[in-house]
Formats: structure tokens, sequence, C-alpha cells
């Protein structure tokens, strides 16, 4: 890692009078947004859940323990501080979108923060890079028992079925019979 990528130096404050550019997500299509925009003529805003960029096809390792979380992860934050304008960046769950007043409402979504309060913000230019909802395909039984695999938590859950469930299970059916 370079001194620059370390201390990218100081960046322009947000202006009033330039446009706004909320970009709603910090997956892969955001996330490549972001990193492309030159943002020295927009004040941008992120509104996202996680306030990390997740390596999607690197989830199956942490599931079995090859990978730890962190390593498939980056903050949003370490990439907008790397642009040249400041930008805001709200871990939050965007609820409304009014494109005839041009708003999005979005909720708090942060742990340490037990209000949850909304807020509304005026855009000029919306990117709605949400993504999409883990589908069954109306197969029965499998929202009950089966384990998506799509966020952090879900790869997490998995470990812990593993570990937790199979191999103390096994080792203590084994250690019954001895
Ligand atoms: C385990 C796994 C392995 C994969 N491997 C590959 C692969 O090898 N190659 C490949 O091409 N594709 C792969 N994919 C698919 C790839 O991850 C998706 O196609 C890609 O993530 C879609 O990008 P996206 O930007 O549309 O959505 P996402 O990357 O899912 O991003 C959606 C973003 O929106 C945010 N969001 C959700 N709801 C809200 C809300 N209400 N308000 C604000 N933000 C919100 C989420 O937090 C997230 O940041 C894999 C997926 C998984 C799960």
């Amino acid at each position: 890692m370079s001194q620059k990528d370390l201390y990218p130096g100081d960046q322009l404050d947000q202006d009033p009078k330039k446009k706004t550019i909320v970009v709603l997500g910090n997956g892969w299509g955001a996330t490549s947004f972001l990193k492309s925009l030159d943002n020295e003529d927009y004040n941008v805003v992120v509104v996202s859940p996680r306030n990390y960029f997740l390596f999607s096809p690197l989830l199956p390792s942490v599931t079995v323990g090859t990978l730890e979380a962190r390593s498939i992860i980056q903050p949003t934050r370490y990439i907008t501080r790397h642009k040249k304008r400041k930008c805001a960046v709200y871990e939050a769950e965007a609820t409304d979108v009014d494109p005839v007043k041009k708003t999005v409402t979005f909720r708090d979504a942060s742990e340490t923060n037990e209000t949850h309060k909304e807020v509304t913000i005026l855009y000029d230019y919306l990117v709605y890079g949400v993504g999409a909802e883990n589908q069954t395909f109306g197969i029965k039984g499998v929202k009950e028992y089966g384990c998506f695999l799509k966020e952090l938590k879900d790869a997490d859950k998995i470990r812990r079925k593993l570990l937790d469930c199979e191999f103390e299970r096994l080792w203590n059916a084994r250690r019954w019979r001895f």
C-alpha cells in the first residue's frame, strides 16, 4: 500500500452550489460507479444499510473458514476518502423515492444508533443500485430450512452451523459410544 493510499491528502468541501448525486447501495454496481466518478463538480451522498463493499465471489470461503470476513470487504469511507470532494456516507436503508419532488427518504440502520431516525433529502441525480432480494422460485421449505448466502451475516451463520451443530453433534455421538 502506497503513501498516497494511506494519506490521500485534503479533499474539497461539499458545495451547496453544485448538483447532488445520491447513490443508493454500495454493492458491485454502485461502488463501480462511485470509484469511476470524478466528483469535483458534484456533491455525492451514499446511502446503504451496510457501510462496506462486499466481494461476493469470496463469500463461500468465509463459510468454511478459508478467509476471514474482514478480508473480503472494503469500507465505503475508504473509497470516498480518495475522492476529490468530500462525500457523505449514511449507514441507512432507503425507504422511499419521490421522482417528482426528487427526494429520497432513508432510515438509519446502524447498530450503534437506537433512534433509527428517518430523513428526507433532495437529489439532482439518483443512482439506484440496491441489488436484488433472494429468490426461492416458489420451492417449498427453502425459506424456512435453507441457508441463503448473500451477505456476511449469512456466511457467518453457515460457519456457526457447521462448527456448532455438525462437528459438535458428531463428536458427542462418537463420545457416548465409547
Ligand atoms: C456468493 C455469491 C457469489 C457470487 N459470485 C459471482 C461471480 O463469481 N461472478 C459474478 O459475476 N457474480 C457473482 N455473484 C453475483 C454478484 O454478486 C451480483 O450480480 C452483484 O452483486 C449484483 O450487483 P448489484 O450492484 O446489482 O447488487 P449488490 O452488489 O447486491 O448491491 C446491492 C446494494 O444495495 C444495498 N441496499 C439494499 N437495500 C437497500 C436500501 N433499501 N437502501 C439502500 N441500499 C440498499 C445493499 O446493502 C448493497 O450494498 C455472486 C453472488 C453471490 C451471492
